[in-house]
């Protein structure tokens, strides 16, 4: 199908393509309803109303055996979390989801009913956060299978949207949540962190967040890249975010938890910027974690109990690695 849920016609086997394609998409549509907006599902083009301060859009592709694999993983958890991550970072920019389009390349192997169950969570997902699909594509291939959501979302209300660019030295870095060892199990079950994101932007005025997708270490190194700034963080802050599961994954692992805290990926907390220290009754509302603070050196540094600074390496999970 194309942009909101046609048959394409782009097959190597029209005939038998065509008509399973056909017939998954009916029973799709059956499923995802009419849409919303003025134009439904099953057309050329998803249309989506113009909102006050501009749509925003990002999009993310997950692949089987990089991001998830299908011999363990459930198809709906699957989906599920091929949204999820499209909307984190909708969080990431404090914004409102308003629409999805989802375009899979299926492995050819694949039932329709597994290929339905990977669009049941996607469309579960998105509806925990009002956010529908709209449209999207169906292919098949031989090879592992492919999902790539894309996401518009707007700004809240009268704010701004958050990017990664704001951070200024001497402002004070916070997280959502505690970080490391997500491959135990929480890297499939993801929760984008929207509503607590508007919240600390109509609350704290953040200069800068990121989503921890790569790592901690990494993601913060974004927002130094994007600011022109460093970092440091508190030794006794970093003991303080690491997850219960960083410590499990270390008894594995053999490394310190404060290294699955520092370079483990996909926790999709938020690395949140704030202008100097955040009230300490915020904080607790918020759930808020101090961590460090943004300086002037353009490096990562660990600051020790007795003020003493030592760089830290930064790494995380990346695509084309040399
Ligand atoms: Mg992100």
């Amino acid at each position: 199908m194309n942009a909101a849920g046609n048959p394409s016609n782009k097959k190597s086997n029209p005939d038998a393509s065509a008509k399973g394609e056909r017939e998954f998409i009916r029973r799709l549509a059956a499923e995802l309803g009419p849409g919303t907006g003025p134009v439904g599902f099953g057309n050329d083009l998803a249309a989506l109303e113009p909102v006050a301060g501009g749509l925003l859009w990002s999009t993310d592709m997950l692949m089987d055996g990089v991001d998830f694999e299908s011999g363990k993983h459930a198809w709906r958890d699957i989906g599920r979390k091929a949204m999820a991550v499209n909307l984190s970072d909708c969080a990431a920019g404090a914004t409102v989801p308003v629409a999805a389009l989802c375009a899979v390349a299926l492995n050819d192997q694949l039932s329709m009913d597994d290929a339905l169950e990977l669009f049941r969570g996607v469309r579960d997902c998105g509806a925990e956060y009002d956010c529908p699909i709209t449209g999207g594509d169906t292919n098949s291939w031989a090879q592992p299978t492919v999902i790539c959501i894309t996401v518009a979302a707007r700004p809240d209300a009268d704010r701004p949207s958050v990017t990664r660019g704001g951070a200024r030295p001497g402002d004070r870095i916070y997280l959502t949540g505690r970080v490391g060892g997500s491959l135990l199990g929480r890297h499939m079950q993801p929760t984008p962190r929207i509503l607590i994101a508007l919240d600390i932007n109509r609350q704290l005025n953040p200069r800068a967040m990121i989503d921890i997708s790569d790592g901690l270490a990494i993601d913060l190194w974004h927002i130094c890249e994007s600011s022109g700034c460093g970092a440091t963080i508190d030794e006794k802050s970093l003991d303080n975010v690491v997850h219960p599961d960083a410590e499990r994954l270390a008894r594995k692992t053999g490394k310190p938890p404060r290294e699955h805290a520092l370079y483990d990926g996909e926790d999709f907390e938020l690395i949140v910027v704030v202008a100097g220290d955040a009230p300490a009754d915020a904080c607790r509302r918020l759930g808020l974690l101090p961590l460090g603070e943004i300086t002037v050196e353009h490096k990562l540094m660990l600051r020790q109990g007795d003020g003493r600074r030592s760089p830290l390496e930064i790494r995380g999970w990346e695509h084309f690695r040399a």
